[in-house]
């Protein structure tokens, strides 16, 4: 009844103030904790960020018992539990990294009944020891984070995943909760039925934030773009400007600072109290820009965050939804803008092909990135196409909020472009065993003798001048969404470009190519007459 849910309600909140200090629960976080605590499974959908922790953290805390968590981020684990012991929460883990004295002290607290939450990895749950362990103590509620990770059809797949299911058929009385921030459909339920959850609750937030325009524009000069965005849409306005590298953060911060707008540069390799320093800042001042890599962000809650725009391309929609995400909580009109060109898919593409992690991880490191290029070079709405990422329905075709929305991009006929491009590797590589990159690519195609054209004597060759069509921003354009569609890719450290499986299907005219043309007029907020 009514008193008894009061008495649930005023228990949770005063958990979430007296422990985390905070003064209201966000979103669907409160109907979850009142829906555990009462004893229910749930099954909790919600963007990173969103405030999955505290859907398990406060039952935990309120329920009699020991809240265990199943979490496969072992190397979180430790800052997670000191996190939480700096809050006054009685905290644990356990996971291969401990030695065995180590392990005893917890397994002791454990069955002693001092722990408030218990971080497991999921492996510790096929050893009968651990299970025995948890038979021996109280248990409040199983959490199983990363629930997404018992899909054999995902990114994440772990084996350890499936079998979680015994801690229904064990714990029937103790509620489960199972957490993720990226579910399709399908995954969904996946995660009900190889959980073993067919009475549980689900919980979906929606991934959606109305009050954010998404614009993507052509890169130029991208500083120089980034000052015109700002002195037009957001003079004095907070926010935060992402570049890839360091040096680049330092060269940003100091350029807009010397163009009369508050820049403060943000980077790992800056001391501690510089970071510090700039941080408190930013959430203290009304109008300061930070300037950072992506280290920054992580736990800012800056409700007045107008802008977030993107000097470079994230690697993945998960990195550029967290990120943009943190710009108007406060539900207030926000810009997500990034400059994007032929440059960021050379650099990510080169950056995956040289960096650590074996053959599997460059693969899915590729797919996230084809992910977001795939965003970028979109003739439809931005924010649909972000939704059915993360497997929500938009409301409708368009949302009037972005910038295909405001000014629909056109698409044109860019076969015979797309030969002309091709057509100039195979010859270069044929014919001479050369590979080269964009800027000599463009340059034959435009029949211009530079020094280098002359030097390799490429004014010879039967493909020298024969785009001269098309611009050469144009022509950037061109090998750009090529190499987007992956008609064409990067290879090496110079960023050659090579051929790829599919390019034969273009150079034998078996198949269109589509492109998109740039819009001639970029969009700002005020050509669109909405938000
Ligand atoms: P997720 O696990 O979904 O990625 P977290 O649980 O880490 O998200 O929460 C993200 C951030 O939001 C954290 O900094 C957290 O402290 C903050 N947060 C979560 N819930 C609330 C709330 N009700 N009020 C204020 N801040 C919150
Ligand atoms: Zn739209």
């Amino acid at each position: 009844g009514v008193a008894g849910m009061a008495v649930t309600d005023s228990e949770a909140l005063a958990a979430l103030h007296r422990v985390f200090g905070y003064e209201t629960f966000r979103g669907e976080q409160e109907a979850v904790v009142d829906h555990v605590i009462a004893g229910g499974d749930a099954v909790v959908l919600m963007p990173t960020g969103g405030g999955k922790s505290l859907c398990y953290q406060i039952p935990a805390l309120v329920r009699p018992g020991t809240g265990v968590v199943v979490s496969p981020l072992i190397a979180l684990m430790q800052d997670q539990v000191d996190a939480l012991r700096a809050l006054g929460v009685r905290a644990g883990f356990m996971n291969s990294t401990q030695d065995f004295d180590e392990r005893r002290t917890v397994e002791a607290e454990f069955l002693a009944g001092e722990l408030d939450l218990l971080y497991l990895a999921p492996e510790r749950l096929r050893l009968d020891s651990s299970l025995d362990l948890l038979s021996r103590g109280k248990i409040s509620v199983f959490a199983i984070d990363e629930a997404h990770c018992v899909s054999q059809w995902g990114h994440d797949f772990r084996p350890d995943y499936l079998t979680l299911s015994v801690l229904g058929e064990r714990w029937p009385d103790v509620p489960r909760i199972a957490l993720t921030a990226t579910a399709t459909d399908a995954t969904h339920r996946e995660i009900t039925e190889r959980l073993g959850m067919p009475d549980a609750r689900h919980f979906v937030a929606s991934f959606d934030r109305p009050n954010i325009q998404y614009r993507i524009v052509p890169k130029a000069d991208p500083r120089k773009q980034l000052l015109a965005f700002l002195r037009e849409e957001h003079a004095g306005d907070a926010g935060i400007v992402y570049c890839l590298s360091r040096n680049s953060v330092e060269k940003t911060a100091e350029f807009l600072s010397k163009n009369g707008i508050e820049a403060v540069p943000y980077h790992a390799g800056l001391d501690a109290g510089t970071r510090a320093a700039h941080q408190a800042r930013f959430l203290r001042e009304e109008g300061l820009v930070v300037v950072a890599t992506i280290a920054f962000g992580m736990g800012i809650d800056k409700p007045d965050v107008r802008f977030v725009a993107h000097l470079d391309l994230p690697k993945s929609v998960e990195g550029y939804y967290q990120e943009t995400g943190r710009a108007g909580r406060d539900g207030l009109p926000s810009t997500a803008w990034m400059a994007y060109g032929l440059s960021d898919v050379i650099q990510q593409r080169k950056l995956i092909q040289s960096g650590e992690g074996d053959e599997a991880f460059r693969r899915r490191a590729g797919q996230h990135l084809d992910a977001m290029l795939a965003l970028c070079e979109t003739v439809r709405c931005r924010r649909g196409q972000l939704l059915a990422y993360f497997g929500q329905e938009p409301s409708g075709e368009n949302c009037g909020n972005c910038d295909t929305c405001l000014a629909p991009p056109d698409t044109w006929d860019g076969t015979v472009a797309a030969q002309k491009v091709l057509s100039t590797v195979v010859r270069l590589q044929r014919e001479r065993g050369q590979k080269f990159g964009a800027v000599q690519i463009v340059d034959i195609l435009l029949g211009r003798r530079t020094v280098k054209v002359i030097q390799f004597d490429h004014d010879q060759l039967s493909v020298f001048g024969i785009g001269e069509e098309l611009s050469e921003a144009q022509w950037r354009g061109v090998i750009r969404q090529l190499l987007a569609q992956g008609l064409l890719a990067v290879e090496g450290d110079y960023g050659t470009l090579v051929l790829t499986e599919s390019s034969g299907s273009v150079l034998r005219r078996e198949r269109e190519v589509p492109l998109r043309k740039e819009p001639e007029k970029p969009v700002t907020s005020r050509s669109g007459g909405g938000a």
